[in-house]
């Protein structure tokens, strides 16, 4: 049995409530929150926070380099488009 009240998950097995529990009713979620200083921010999963990392604090960070200007981008896909857009704009 779930035991939250309205719940009609019925389920004996220990591990699937423990997950039903986390998932329906966040409860004892694991989340990974951000380790900087005066930053609150938290995430359910480790991906999410690794991304909140590089686009806020830029920890972990891989730069790409704009080969022909100064610019330089945290995705290589962003510098894909800038680099599109200058050809564009000549
Ligand atoms: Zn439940
Ligand atoms: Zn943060
Ligand atoms: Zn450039």
């Amino acid at each position: 049995m779930c035991g939250i009240d309205g719940c009609e998950h019925k389920n004996g097995d220990t591990t699937k409530i423990k997950v039903h529990k986390a998932s329906k009713h966040r409860i004892n979620m694991v989340w990974f929150s951000c380790s900087e200083d005066n930053c609150d921010y938290k995430a359910k999963h480790k991906y999410t926070s690794k991304r909140h990392k590089l686009n806020f604090h830029d920890i972990g960070v891989v730069w790409h380099h704009c080969d022909s200007c100064e610019y330089k981008a945290k995705e290589a896909c962003t510098l894909k488009k800038h680099k599109k857009h200058k050809t564009r704009i000549k």
